[in-house]
């Protein structure tokens, strides 16, 4: 069975939270409720990480970073929330961080189980906008960069590609990746939307706003075989955002639900048929429809692929 990693801590709820900021908050437990509504895993089939802890968050991130997340006017800047200035930092760091930190314990959990299964999901992670001595974009911990560079010290790994395919450009990853040659990344993302400025990446495709399903997957199909062949990486870890869907609010792209189906099974088909190991993370999306895009992906994978997990 491909590995499912979950943990109820995911799901962020604090203070109106959701009416704030357009990201749904609760969609990791409506992911999880979802596929055990639909038939294709049991409550205790999916594996709880551990929160990541200082010393793991060490391992990228700076002290004074870490030590900023302390003040409640520099998380209401990466959160996008400025009524976040008016909570205190401890209640912050309960109700936002400490899901945030399950999330990355997650991330890293995910990229050991693919090492050992081949898949494996995380139903939280991405948050691609942080790097290590910065968050934004309602990123805090860079839980992709973190992971990797995990695995690179503990020798499990040597070369690593991420595929970004969230509408919005990585650039926090991309930033910690930038002096590790051993670290790539491949990232389709709208130009002219959030973050300004872009960050280099090795293989970036930026593209204008209205692209439809089908031009989008044969962009992704020839860009991942190619970067696939240049990387040769030992793991991927896919970064599959939903907000390429036609109706999500912070992007312009025109994904149906099944194009972003059809996309996340084709990513994972493409680097399972060279037996490399891959991790997807969710990332971002800010429609309604978010969870119940990634469930039908997840759906998807899950056919596919948990026999030979
Ligand atoms: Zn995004």
């Amino acid at each position: 069975m491909v590995p499912l990693v979950y943990h109820p801590t995911y799901n962020i709820t604090a203070f109106g939270f959701e009416r704030l900021h357009p990201f749904d908050g609760r969609k990791y437990k409506r992911i999880h409720a979802a596929l055990i509504a639909r038939g294709l895993r049991r409550a205790g089939d999916f594996i709880r990480p551990r929160a990541a802890t200082r010393t793991d968050l060490l391992r990228l991130h700076t002290p004074g970073y870490l030590q900023s997340l302390r003040q409640s006017i520099v998380l209401a800047r990466i959160l996008e929330v400025p009524q976040v200035r008016r909570f205190p930092a401890w209640a912050i760091n309960w109700r936002i961080l400490r899901p945030m930190r399950y999330a990355t314990g997650g991330t890293i959990l995910a990229c050991r189980l693919a090492l050992e299964h081949g898949v494996a999901v995380n139903l939280s992670g991405g948050y691609h906008h942080a790097s290590a001595d910065r968050g934004g974009g309602f990123c805090v911990y860079a839980d992709v960069p973190l992971a990797v560079k995990t695995l690179r010290d503990e020798g499990k790994i040597g070369a690593v590609l991420v595929v970004d395919l969230d509408a919005h450009q990585g650039n926090g990853t991309a930033a910690a990746f930038r002096n590790w040659p051993w670290a790539k990344m491949l990232d389709l993302y709208e130009e002219d939307i959030y973050p300004v400025p872009k960050e280099p990446v090795d293989f970036p495709l930026a593209v204008g706003p209205g692209l439809t399903g089908s031009d989008y997957i044969g962009m992704v199909v020839d860009a991942l075989i190619d970067a696939l062949d240049a990387v040769r990486p030992d793991l991927v870890v896919y970064n599959a955002g939903s907000d390429p869907f036609i109706d999500d609010p912070l992007a312009s792209f025109r994904l149906t639900r099944s194009d972003l189906a059809e996309r996340d099974l084709l990513v994972v088909s493409l680097v399972r048929e060279r037996s490399i190991p891959v991790a997807m993370v969710l990332s971002g999306g800010y429609s309604g429809e978010s969870w119940r895009i990634h469930t039908d992906a997840i759906e998807d994978i899950l056919v596919r692929f948990d026999k030979a997990s």
